[in-house]
C-alpha cells in the first residue's frame, strides 16, 4: 500500500474531480436543452400477452450531447431531481407528448394508455399538477388513457398532500402505477391503503425466472397479491420467451420488455400497432 494520503489529496483526487465535473456539466448542459426543448422521446410499448396486444405505451426521455454523447437517463434524471429541473422538463414533455398522442389518436383510434414517468417530488407541486390537468384536458385526452408511473417511495406515501393530490387525480379518472415494485422499502404494507391502481414489478423480478427458484416464489406471490387486491400488475424487462410463458403460467399477463419491444419512436409504434404485428 502506498502512503497514507493527506486530506488535501483525497479532497483533490482526479477520479472524483472528474465525476464531480461531470455531474456539474450535465447539469449545466441538461438546463440548457430542457430549455431550448432539445431533448427527444421515446415510447416502450406495453403488451397485454395474452391477446398479444399493445395495450399503452410509457415515456423515456432520451438525449444526445454533442459531446458527452448519449447520456442515459438512469443518469441525468437524478441529476435533474437534485438540481430542481423536473418540473420543467416534464410540463415540456407533457406538451409534446400529450399533442402527438392527441394527433395519433385523432388519426386513428387508439385506446390504449400513455404512460408518463412522474418524480415523486412533483405531488407536492401544485402549479405542476395544476399544468397536467390542464394540458390534458386542453389535449381533449380521457383521463382514464393517462397512466402516472411513481417509483416507490416512502416519502411520497407518508406525505399528506401528496396522497390527496393523487386520490384527486384519481377521482379525475387518471390511472396510478408503482414504478419498479418490490425495490423500494415499504412494499406491501401500504398497497391496499393507497391510491393506486397498478404495480409494475421490477425488472430484478423478472431476472430471477429461471435463474433463482426463490426468487421466482416472490415474484408469484407479488402477483397473488396483486390479482387478490384486484390491481393491474406488469412485469418489466421481459426478454425472453421463457420469461414470458412463466409469467402467463402465474396469472400476470401484462408486460414490458426487449421481448416484445425496445423504446421507439412514436411513428414506429404507430406502425406496430395499425399493422397489429407482434413477435
Ligand atoms: P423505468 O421507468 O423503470 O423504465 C424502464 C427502463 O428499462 C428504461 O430504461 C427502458 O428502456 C429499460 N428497459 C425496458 N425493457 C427492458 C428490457 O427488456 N431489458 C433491459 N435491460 N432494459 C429494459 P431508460 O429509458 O434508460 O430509463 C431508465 C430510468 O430513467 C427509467 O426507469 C426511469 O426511472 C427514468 N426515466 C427515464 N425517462 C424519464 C422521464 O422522462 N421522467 C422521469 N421522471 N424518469 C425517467
Ligand atoms: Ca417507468
Ligand atoms: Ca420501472
Ligand atoms: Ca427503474
Amino acid at each position: 500500500a502506498k502512503k497514507k494520503q493527506s486530506a488535501k489529496a483525497v479532497l483533490y483526487d482526479p477520479v472524483m474531480h472528474e465525476s464531480v465535473s461531470r455531474d456539474l456539466i450535465i447539469q449545466q448542459e441538461l438546463k440548457r436543452v430542457i430549455e431550448r426543448g432539445e431533448l427527444e422521446f421515446v415510447y416502450q410499448p406495453q403488451i397485454d400477452a395474452t391477446r398479444n396486444w399493445i395495450t399503452g405505451v410509457e415515456v423515456l426521455t432520451r438525449w444526445t450531447h454533442p459531446v458527452l454523447g448519449r447520456v442515459s437517463p438512469a443518469e441525468f434524471i437524478p441529476i435533474a431531481e437534485t438540481s430542481g429541473m423536473m418540473e420543467k422538463l416534464t410540463r415540456y414533455q407533457l406538451e409534446w407528448c400529450l399533442r402527438k398522442f392527441s394527433e395519433w389518436k385523432q388519426q386513428y383510434s387508439f385506446e390504449g394508455v400513455i404512460a408518463f414517468n412522474i418524480s415523486s417530488g412533483l405531488f407536492r407541486n401544485k402549479n405542476f399538477i395544476a399544468f397536467l390537468e390542464e394540458a390534458v384536458f386542453e389535449y381533449q385526452i380521457p383521463f382514464n388513457q393517462i397512466e402516472l408511473e411513481i417509483t416507490e417511495n416512502i416519502q411520497l406515501f407518508s406525505h399528506r398532500e401528496s396522497v390527496q393530490t393523487l386520490e384527486r387525480l384519481r377521482e379525475m379518472g387518471m390511472r396510478v402505477a408503482i414504478d419498479d415494485f418490490g425495490t423500494g422499502y415499504s412494499t406491501l404494507s401500504y398497497l391496499n391503503q393507497f391510491p393506486v391502481d397498478k404495480i409494475k414489478i421490477d425488472k430484478h423480478f423478472t431476472d430471477q425466472i429461471m435463474v433463482d427458484e426463490k426468487g421466482e416464489a416472490i415474484l408469484v406471490s407479488i402477483v397473488k397479491l396483486a390479482n387478490s387486491l384486484n390491481l393491474d400488475v406488469l412485469a418489466e424487462g421481459v426478454e425472453t420467451s421463457e420469461q414470458r410463458d412463466f409469467l402467463l403460467m402465474n396469472g400476470c399477463d401484462d408486460m414490458q420488455g426487449y421481448h416484445f419491444f425496445k423504446p421507439m419512436t412514436l411513428e414506429e409504434c404507430k406502425e406496430f400497432y395499425h399493422e397489429r404485428v407482434l413477435k
